[in-house]
């Protein structure tokens, strides 16, 4: 049995528009008894959204099948003992963090971490909190660290990782980024299914998805349906043009 992590944008849809033959390849490889997991970036959505958006596609899953990094970010802080928090991020990550630390205090002032991710409200006054709080000794922290995301009318829109940098710029703090290529978005799910890193396979579309497979100790499938069209000088384990084509790739692999 292997514990199949997907990607989500560039590896099961393209913007939220479905990549062909993608839902019954992964139905395919868990009705062959594969564990089926996801991972992504994305920390506008908490798992919970996530998974019924799968489920509106015709992939069934839990959210503890579901990594996002909000989440992971959430997690890591629950384990480090966090009580209080700034967000500079969109709600997912306010709700994540109410779900894992439960009691959890919401402020600029004095608080242990400061959490960054996409905030689609993002105005200088919040970008003050934030420097100020890191500059009085919070912990930052970062879901991702994504310049930039696609949009649907093919261009693309400024990150996490724009907002990130900004607070790195005016407080000369590093931070701790949680989401890929750093392996700790998949540790929830290594805890939730049970499985080691040698049972688990990557699969996505990005340069970050290999990295953090690799950082993990895990296979790599890179699928060329997102942000890459030829795997260059991209190294994985296996290559395939969409993961419609991933079960019958992974049948020939078997049989060489
Ligand atoms: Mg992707």
């Amino acid at each position: 049995v292997t514990t199949f992590i997907f990607d989500l944008d560039g590896t099961i849809h393209r913007s939220g528009k479905v990549i062909p033959g993608v839902v019954a390849a992964v139905r395919q490889l868990a009705a062959a008894g594969h564990q089926i997991t996801f991972a992504t970036n994305d920390s506008t959505v908490t798992r919970a959204d996530q998974a019924r958006w799968l489920a509106g596609i015709g992939i069934v899953t839990s959210t503890e099948l579901v990594a996002t990094a909000g989440a992971a970010a959430a997690q890591v802080l629950a384990e480090s003992g966090c009580r209080s928090a700034f967000v500079l991020g969109p709600p997912a990550i306010t709700a994540e963090l109410q779900a894992a630390i439960p009691g959890i205090e919401f402020r600029a002032e004095g608080c242990d971490v400061v959490v960054v991710g996409l905030d689609p409200d993002l105005s200088y006054r919040k970008l003050c909190l934030a420097h100020q709080a890191v500059q009085d000794g919070a912990r930052l922290v970062a879901t991702n660290a994504d310049p930039n995301y696609p949009t649907r009318d093919g261009r693309t829109a400024p990150g996490a990782g724009s907002v990130v940098a900004a607070v790195e710029r005016s407080t000369g703090v590093t931070a701790e980024v949680v989401g890929k290529p750093s392996p700790a978005l998949f540790l929830p799910l290594l805890a939730a299914t049970g499985a080691t890193a040698e049972e688990v396979v990557v699969v996505g579309d990005s340069p970050s998805d290999l990295l953090a497979a690799a950082a993990l100790g895990a296979r790599t499938v890179l699928t060329l349906t997102g942000v890459v069209s030829e795997p260059g000088d991209l190294v994985a384990d296996l290559v395939v043009a969409s993961v419609a084509e991933l079960p019958a790739a992974l049948t020939a692999a078997a049989a060489r």
